[in-house]
């Protein structure tokens, strides 16, 4: 092998590790399979937001696209971005709750402050959007089984994934390496829940998101949301 090839090659080596060790231990829940088998869907997540300039970039492409997608929030985001917020509900997409802060420390202390962390986000986004969340995704995804008892008692259905776009993963990805992660990472699953993000560094992903689109319908998979 050229050395000058070298550099490339240990690139490549090195997302791929990046990208097996976020998706390893992600498991979703045991998926159930009702509809025909040559029925493939796809749940576009977006997690992080409301951003001012993304998130409305994001929501005028599912709208030309007629697509409808999940946002996990972050309750703390809601000041100030209320208008998108309350757009994201009104053109018909799903809202989630994605803890008040983000704050792994404070959210994941026990499971009495967990619960108030759910509780605090719940309540700003019903307080902008009349809308009730009922799922769930954990800050830094992962399994904590105890969390997860607080959940289910409280009525959440919890969402994590298993493909990622690699917005996260991957520094100052383009949007070609966003699509090309999206398609390598959703492989030939029949049910994929893709991981974006729509949080203010991510223009990335907000370019990527009509040929990420493309791609799945071009796959033959159908949009659905939580
Ligand atoms: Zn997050």
């Amino acid at each position: 092998m050229q050395k000058r090839w070298l550099p490339i090659v240990i690139f490549c080596l090195t997302v791929m590790l990046i990208l097996a060790a976020h998706l390893a231990g992600r498991n979703m829940a045991t998926p159930v399979f009702t509809f025909a088998e040559e029925e493939k869907e796809v749940y576009l997540t977006f997690d992080d937001g409301p951003s001012t300039v993304v998130t409305g970039r994001i929501l005028d492409t599912l709208q030309k696209e007629h697509v409808h997608a999940t946002f996990f929030i972050v309750g703390e985001r809601i000041s100030g971005r209320e208008t998108t917020l309350r757009r994201i509900a009104e053109e018909g997409h799903v809202l989630g709750v994605h803890s008040m802060t983000h704050r792994y420390e404070e959210i994941y202390a026990s499971d009495a402050a967990f619960r108030k962390d759910v509780e605090s986000c719940a309540a700003a986004i019903r307080k902008v959007t009349g809308a009730t969340p009922r799922v769930y995704r954990f800050p830094g995804g992962g399994r904590h089984p105890s969390k997860e008892a607080v959940l289910k008692d409280m009525g959440y259905k919890i969402v994590w994934w298993n493909a990622v776009c690699g917005d996260e993963e991957i520094p100052h990805a383009s949007a070609q390496t966003l699509l090309e992660t999206s398609a390598t990472t959703a492989g030939n699953r029949q049910r994929v829940v893709l991981l974006l993000h729509d949080s203010a560094p991510h223009t990335a992903t907000a370019e990527a998101l009509p040929a990420i689109i493309a791609y799945f319908r071009e796959n033959h998979y159908i949009f659905k949301t939580f």
